[in-house]
């Protein structure tokens, strides 16, 4: 048993990716998720994955930048299942990697409402409910953007902030028995990648996979056991900490 069971867990961006990979781990480790993503037909096959698994899964449409659709999502999950145990705050987009001077102030604000207001939104509103019920964990999805220029500016910067959050709230959550951590993949094979893989050539993504010691893209499901682990008893003293999935690449 390592505390996952029974448990009630919310997953933003589960629509696909990390957070698909993350939907499905919790629910196959025993706890009630609550699903949420901009893409409601994707989002639908999350749940029907999970219940063809022998799970149990809810969908709530929800984008992250929006205050209101969060608070949503987090009332909808009280009500369905109870004060969720766990949050993975993982919704996200890459936004373009040109230089900072060719992109436009909405470009930038784009990618900061998704990444890091996103968090923000996602966090406000489950630590108030997890601190009133007496604990829970929360893993927020920022990148080894978040430690270094890997990625486009606004990216690097939101990816940053979520860091920044993550260890503002851990600080403040933890005498309330709320554990907060970040995970900070390296390049996993996702939609994310095809679309950067498009942007920027198939050839800078390959070289940017060789130049890791593990010498190849990582799995979304190798991200989702480390923010299982995160949230499992397994890791009970270890929270504010960014940790590193990213196949050597930070080394
Ligand atoms: P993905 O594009 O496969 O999945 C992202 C999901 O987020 C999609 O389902 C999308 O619909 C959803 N989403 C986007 N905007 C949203 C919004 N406003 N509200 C709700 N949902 C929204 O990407 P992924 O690779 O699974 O990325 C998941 C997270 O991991 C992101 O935060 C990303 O920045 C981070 N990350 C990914 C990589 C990688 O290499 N794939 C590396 C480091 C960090």
């Amino acid at each position: 048993m390592n505390g996952i069971e029974g448990g009630v867990a919310i997953v933003t961006g589960g629509a696909a990716g990390i957070g698909r990979a993350a939907a499905e781990r919790f629910a196959a480790e025993g706890a009630r998720v609550v699903v949420a993503d901009i893409d409601a037909d994707d989002l639908a096959e999350t749940v029907d994955l999970i219940e063809a698994d022998g799970g149990e899964a809810t969908a709530v449409e929800t984008d992250v930048s929006d205050a209101d659709d969060v608070a949503s999502l987090v009332e909808e999950t009280v009500d369905t299942y109870g004060v969720p145990d766990f949050a993975l705050n993982n919704a996200g987009i890459e936004g373009s990697s040109a230089p900072l001077a060719d992109q436009s102030l909405e470009d930038w604000k784009r990618v900061i409402d998704v990444n890091q207001t996103g968090v923000w939104n996602c966090l406000t509103e489950e630590l108030a409910v997890m601190a009133d019920n007496g604990g829970g964990a929360i893993v927020n999805t920022s990148s080894i953007a978040g430690l270094s220029a890997a990625g486009g500016g606004p990216y690097v910067a939101s990816k940053h902030g979520v860091i920044g959050l993550t260890r503002a709230a851990a600080a403040q959550y933890g005498p309330a028995g709320v554990r907060v951590n970040a995970v900070c993949p390296g390049v996993i094979d996702t939609e994310m990648i095809d679309r950067a893989s498009d942007e920027m050539g198939e050839e800078t993504i390959d070289q940017i996979v060789q130049a890791k010691p593990l010498r190849r893209m990582g799995e979304p499901e190798e991200v989702a056991s480390a923010v299982v682990w995160l949230c499992s008893d397994e890791s009970s003293f270890v929270t504010g900490h960014p940790l590193v999935i990213d196949g050597g690449y930070m080394a």
